[in-house]
């Protein structure tokens, strides 16, 4: 990924900007028209990420679903709602407290799992994205994420890493939970997400 933006000449600029926001907007306007994957023919636009680029904390999720495919941010849609409310009662904002990005930059056609082909052509965006965010600590909100993340290519089940701290495959401490989809069909999964997320913020915050 950064020989590729080198190539362009984009890469050195990102590299060499100590503004954030500037290296991520730059980013993100270089891989608007991307098309290394066949997800490009169905979406409406690119959804590359939002938040504050120097938050501590990194939630990154699956692949946009319908409204965030038209809205262009991630988690804007009915469990993004609930994971924005989950915030606010632990007194967080989404757009001040932490920085959300997805494994998968385009809408898979409705709403499928996306495919193994289309996470190898689009993480490199996350690998770069997470470069220049370099949070203290990344939540992996739902199982694609988590399975990326935390290099688990043994599809361990949500149940079973959620609850403590591994060590992601970019170095940097990581957490996992369910992704908020799950608890719309499941409300009691709630809590549980709750909890992972206060656990993030405490250790973000060295508590
Ligand atoms: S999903 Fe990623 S790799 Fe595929 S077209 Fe979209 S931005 Fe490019």
């Amino acid at each position: 990924m950064e020989e590729l933006l080198r190539g362009l000449g984009i890469g050195e600029l990102i590299l060499k900007t100590e503004d954030k926001k500037k290296a991520l907007d730059i980013f993100a306007d270089s891989i608007k028209d991307c098309k290394k994957c066949r997800l490009h023919t169905g979406r409406k636009q690119v959804v590359f990420g939002t938040g504050n680029p120097y938050a501590r904390v990194m939630f990154v999720g699956e692949a946009p679903g319908m409204e965030e495919d038209i809205k262009g941010y991630p988690f804007v849609g009915k469990a993004g709602r609930l994971l924005t409310d989950i915030l606010k009662e632990l007194g967080k904002d989404r757009e001040r407290d932490v920085y959300i990005a997805n494994v998968i930059k385009c809408r898979p056609p409705n709403n499928r799992d996306p495919m193994p082909d289309e996470i190898k052509a689009c993480v490199p965006y996350l690998d770069f994205q997470v470069k220049i965010i370099s949070p203290k600590v990344i939540l992996c909100v739902g199982r694609f994420s988590m399975y990326y993340i935390l290099n688990r290519f043994d599809q361990p089940k949500i149940s079973e890493v959620r609850g403590k701290m591994h060590i992601s495959r970019y170095g940097i401490p990581a957490f996992a939970t369910y992704h908020p989809a799950a608890a719309l069909r499941n409300p009691s999964l709630t809590d549980l997400i709750r909890e992972d997320i206060k656990r993030v913020f405490e250790f973000a915050e060295g508590s």
